[in-house]
């Protein structure tokens, strides 16, 4: 099959390294003039890394593996911890925070030379019963049997095909970055939950540190010139290691990134125009769930271009098989209690130290289980 990709994220590179290897011919349309390598790091759960196995991506040597998720109090006492060494004997893959620049570089480098075109953004598309055409804003025209919209959380492809509107903001923004660590934090990922926001923070190899804070937000509210200044205050009088983190950083080094979701639609797409990635599932950072369920989305699609021989038929048997995976995720990533709401009691100290009454075997055992729920590969 004929398969034009929109977008070259992890999604569309992701795509284009599955079905190229199952024998389609790949076109991915980028409309950055080069790739995009900026953000922070991202962490891969076992089924993200087990998917990328799958596809021939070599993580070895690449951001940090984990072995542990801790999660705390804001003022430091340590609540719960999940072995995540052991969810990765029992699943075969190992969890791990990995760069977002070094996992679209990796991703792109196993790629055929030219499958990529860049500042090739799409300004119209045609879909009929024989195929699909999309012209790009520089007048390039491209055909093929299928179009993937993997062009992310304002995906054009989507207002498209299902003529919805765009995402939703949460009323919550993650400010992060990807700086040198002003300590080793090892294999950890640590989250410390308060009524003032969420705090996390892990190493992502060659010395570097992923933290964030999610914090209200609301696009109305005056633009925030000196982030740094804004969380010194906000997290005041929280445990370590916040102040050292802080303390570390210069301003610019902190980024934004308002959270939104989209509905999960019934349908991922129309005709012969199908949806994988942001595009089909934008939702708020929150459990780190959107580029793995991009990869359950990638696996499923390849395996459903496979199975079913008419094009115009994928879209249905592809939806079903992810829909309700995707939602489950976005609702968890949208209600946990890390919440990407409004403060409640619920991140009060006392009501968070109450997690620790769980003992850590079943927690670990129930955070395996709810991996598992969200996977069709673990
Ligand atoms: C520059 C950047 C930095 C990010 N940083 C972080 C981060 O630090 N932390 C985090 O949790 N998440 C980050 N994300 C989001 C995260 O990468 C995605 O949620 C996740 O990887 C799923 O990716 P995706 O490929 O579906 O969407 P995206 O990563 O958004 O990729 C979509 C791609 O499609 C391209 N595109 C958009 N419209 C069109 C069009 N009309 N035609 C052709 N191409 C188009 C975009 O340029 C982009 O390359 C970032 C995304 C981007 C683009």
């Amino acid at each position: 099959m004929r398969v034009l990709v929109a977008g070259a994220g992890i999604s569309g590179l992701a795509a284009a390294r599955g079905l190229i290897g199952a024998g389609h011919q790949v076109v991915v349309l980028e409309q950055a003039s080069q790739p995009r390598l900026q953000g922070g790091a991202i962490t891969l759960w076992h089924n993200g890394t087990a998917i990328l196995g799958d596809l021939g991506v070599d993580l070895e040597g690449t951001g940090q593996p984990l072995t542990t998720l801790c999660l705390r109090t804001a003022r430091g006492r340590r609540v719960l911890e999940f072995d995540l060494a052991a969810l990765a004997e029992r699943f075969g893959s190992a969890a791990r925070v990995v760069p977002r620049g070094s996992l679209i570089t990796l991703l792109e480098s196993g790629l055929p030379q030219g499958t990529v075109r860049f500042g090739a953004g799409d300004a119209e598309l045609w879909a009929d019963g024989d195929g699909v055409r999309v012209r790009t804003r520089a007048g390039q025209e491209y055909s093929g049997d299928v179009l993937v919209g993997a062009d992310g959380v304002h995906s054009r492809v989507r207002t498209l095909v299902l003529g919805d509107g765009p995402a939703a903001l949460t009323g919550v923004a993650t400010w992060q970055g990807l700086t040198p660590a002003p300590f080793d934090p090892g294999s950890t990922t640590t989250m410390m939950l308060g009524r003032r926001g969420d705090f996390g923070y892990m190493g992502a190899g060659d010395g570097l540190m992923q933290w964030f804070f999610d914090v209200p937000w609301s696009p109305d509210a005056p633009p925030k010139d000196k982030p740094l200044e804004m969380l010194r205050r906000r997290f005041a009088g929280w445990g370590s290691p916040v102040e050292r983190v802080l303390a570390s950083l210069g301003e610019g080094d902190a980024e934004v990134f308002p959270h939104t979701r989209h509905k999960v639609p019934r349908r991922w797409g129309g005709g012969r125009c199908v949806l994988l990635g942001d595009a089909a599932h934008g939702m708020p950072p929150v459990m780190a769930q959107g580029t793995n369920q991009a990869l359950e989305d990638v696996a499923t699609l390849v395996d459903c271009l496979g199975a079913v021989p008419d094009p115009a038929s994928v879209v249905g048997v592809y939806s079903a098989r992810r829909r309700r995976q995707a939602a489950l995720a976005s609702a968890i990533a949208t209600h946990s209690l890390a919440v990407s709401g409004p403060r409640t009691l619920l991140q009060g100290e006392y009501l968070v130290r109450m997690n620790g009454a769980i003992p850590p075997r079943l927690a670990t055992r129930g955070f395996g289980a709810l991996l598992r729920t969200l996977s069709d590969r673990i």
